[in-house]
């Protein structure tokens, strides 16, 4: 992992090198395509990193906004204590004994004291995080504006059209974590989203390639309403599920018995939807899967789907 962490800083470096000698060349030489292939997939590896410290950060803040709630939720225990205290003394004592019984009192306003002190630091690192959330999401966002060009690039040099899918106008916070792994026995991803080198040809590849064996159950990936389930070009057989935002998940290559909803079924995240299969254009029993955020002329339009996954 450091390894690959370590090659990864490396190759940002390289990118931003290159991205400066490549300024101001229009059309990029075929032989350049090897390098611009290199610099997508790590631009796409960053994104990985940067969502995953995203989500690391709503964590965070998740912890500290439950430990301020515990807070204050005694604070006003304490705060009621004091007031019934003072109301009890104040019958109690003469005017002129009840700063004495009072001070008596000390050790249970300067716990309050501390507890509000605590407060005040959990609140420091609220606002510190909050920061740090923000900095993250502008370098997902100059990421993907990389990404743009070098994809364009690709285009250019390939002859080759691909129309990704934008998500800027999605709320992004809401949908950050939406998505569970849909294959929960296998983590072994064979193709990943984005272009690739396949044998000499160059494609983008529209989803990510979970290896698994025959049968092995795909589960959704969100709450959501199957648009579609049966067969389709390329996919042999594919589940496309709606969920909020419209953003939609697409699960492929199962055989028409491991396909275990039906459309216009709502299902709920997890649920057992299908089986791993090795229909269509397939290599070997593998799922395909992909999140797109709508459809244009029979085909769906794409997007990163490690921008909404949450692990
Ligand atoms: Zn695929």
């Amino acid at each position: 992992m450091l390894r690959r962490r370590m090659g990864l800083l490396c190759g940002i470096l390289a990118i931003l090198a290159a991205g400066r000698a490549h300024a101001g060349n229009a059309s990029p030489a075929r032989e350049s395509v090897h390098i611009l292939l290199t610099q997508e997939r790590q631009l796409q590896e960053q994104v990985k990193v940067v969502h995953r410290q995203i989500l690391d950060v709503n964590e965070k803040l998740k912890q500290i906004d439950e430990r301020i709630s515990e807070q204050s939720g005694q604070a006003s225990t304490y705060s009621l204590q004091n007031q019934q205290t003072v109301k009890a003394m104040t019958e109690k004592y003469s005017i002129v004994y009840l700063p004495l019984a009072m001070a008596s009192q000390i050790p249970v306003w300067s716990w309050n004291w501390e507890e509000r002190e605590q407060k005040k630091s959990q609140l420091a690192l609220r606002e510190q995080a909050i920061k740090e959330k923000e900095q993250l999401q502008t370098t997902e966002k100059q990421l993907r504006e990389k990404l743009r060009t070098v994809s364009d690039s690709i285009m250019k040099a390939t002859g080759k059209v691909q129309k990704e899918g934008s998500i800027d106008n999605l709320d992004l916070e809401k949908l950050a974590s939406l998505l569970a792994w849909p294959v929960p026995v296998s983590k072994e991803v064979t193709s990943d989203y984005g272009w690739r080198n396949l044998n000499g040809n160059v494609e983008f590849h529209t989803g990510i390639d979970v290896a698994a064996d025959l049968g092995d159950p795909i589960h959704a990936s969100a709450d959501g309403v199957v648009l579609f389930a049966g067969s389709a070009q390329g996919f042999g057989n594919w589940i496309v599920i709606r969920h909020e935002q419209g953003l939609m998940t697409i699960y492929g290559h199962m055989f028409r018995n491991g396909i275990q909803v039906k459309p216009g079924q709502t299902v709920r995240k997890g649920d057992l939807i299908g089986k791993v299969g090795s229909a269509g254009q397939s290599y070997g029993p593998h799922l395909h899967f992909a999140v797109a955020t709508g459809m244009k002329s029979g085909s769906m339009v794409t997007v990163n789907p490690w921008s909404f996954l949450e692990q």
